[in-house]
């Protein structure tokens, strides 16, 4: 197939050399030299503009930092530039009205689009091993899924436009309110005097356990792997998860929910993140509770 990816950054840039990989034509397309290098070197054809990427391409896919930036390069460019049977794939995490917005515009346009956020970090980008999380129509989702088998390890239709948005915005205010509650219970073990590798070889076989716990523990020692075991570097940066922890308050109020916990969450990282611990990964959040 031949595929026009626009946004080859830390994201992007893994994604479409997964798909160059797997023997697509890869036309890619990024404001930034540096990243179109990356893709370039691994075999991707560098586009000279979105327009140029998209034009005769099978699939369009972005991996784009925001709402509006989507926003923009589809109503100013994708939509014009997309053959008529083309499937649309905006991998992006951006609000949930956006993509709602942008899926409807297709579908009266005639284009096949999905909304399909990702989980899974940089990492399991370029080890092709994400989890996509699909929103739109049911045809739509069968032409986008071979492609994003190439890219991930899971591909789950979650509904209609948005949807998938909606489930990647709900999945990912449960991690950022568990990983608060684990960090402050493991401050609260501490000052008991309760060793940190006990209350862990407790609690993660009690009714504490969380992934927060299990696979990303905000203490160094008891899982290995968790980014606390190197100064809380890498791993999901907090500014990421405080962008989330946004797009799920945004969503709250226009749909009129209570999310008090997720509320509580994004205001202490975005304390985190004043802290100047933005780049770091979202545990460091036990520096803060910790005082
Ligand atoms: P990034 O900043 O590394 O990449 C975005 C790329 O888009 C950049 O290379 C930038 O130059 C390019 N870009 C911006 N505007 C453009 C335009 N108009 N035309 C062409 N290129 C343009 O960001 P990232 O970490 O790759 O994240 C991309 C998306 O993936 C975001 O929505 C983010 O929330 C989401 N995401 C990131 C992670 C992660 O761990 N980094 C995990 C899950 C989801």
């Amino acid at each position: 197939m031949r595929i026009a990816f626009i946004g080859v950054g830390n994201m992007g840039g893994g994604m479409a050399l997964n798909l160059a990989r797997a023997g697509h034509d890869v036309h890619a397309f990024d404001l930034s030299a540096e990243a179109l290098g990356r893709v370039t070197a691994g075999g991707a054809t560098a586009a000279p503009s979105a327009s140029a990427a998209a034009t005769g391409a099978d699939a369009i896919l972005t991996m784009l930092p925001a709402g509006s930036h989507v926003r923009a390069t589809y109503e100013t460019t994708l939509f014009a530039a997309a053959r008529a049977d083309a499937i649309l794939i905006d991998c992006s995490t951006i609000d949930v009205s956006t993509a709602r917005a942008l899926g409807e515009t297709a579908a009266e346009k005639g284009l096949a689009m999905v909304d399909a956020p990702v989980s899974g970090g940089t990492a399991a980008a370029d080890a092709g091993t994400l989890t996509f999380m699909v929103g739109g129509p049911a045809a739509a989702f069968a032409q986008a899924r071979p492609i994003l088998e190439r890219m991930g390890k899971a591909v789950i239709h979650a509904g209609g436009p948005g949807m998938g948005q909606a489930a990647k915005i709900c999945n990912n205010m449960i991690l950022g309110a568990t990983m608060v509650a684990t960090a402050e219970a493991f401050v609260l073990a501490e000052k008991l005097g309760l060793d940190a590798q006990t209350f862990f070889d407790i609690s993660s076989k009690a009714s504490g356990q969380s992934w927060s716990m299990t696979s990303y523990c905000p203490v160094p020692g008891p899982v290995p792997t968790s980014p606390a075991n190197r100064d809380y570097a890498g791993g999901f940066a907090a500014a990421l998860m405080l962008k989330d922890l946004k797009l799920a308050a945004e969503a709250a109020s226009t749909a009129g929910a209570s999310v008090p916990m997720g509320a509580a969450a994004q205001s202490l990282y975005q304390l985190l993140v004043n802290n100047g611990q933005g780049s770091n990964d979202f545990s460091a959040i036990i520096r803060l509770l910790r005082g």
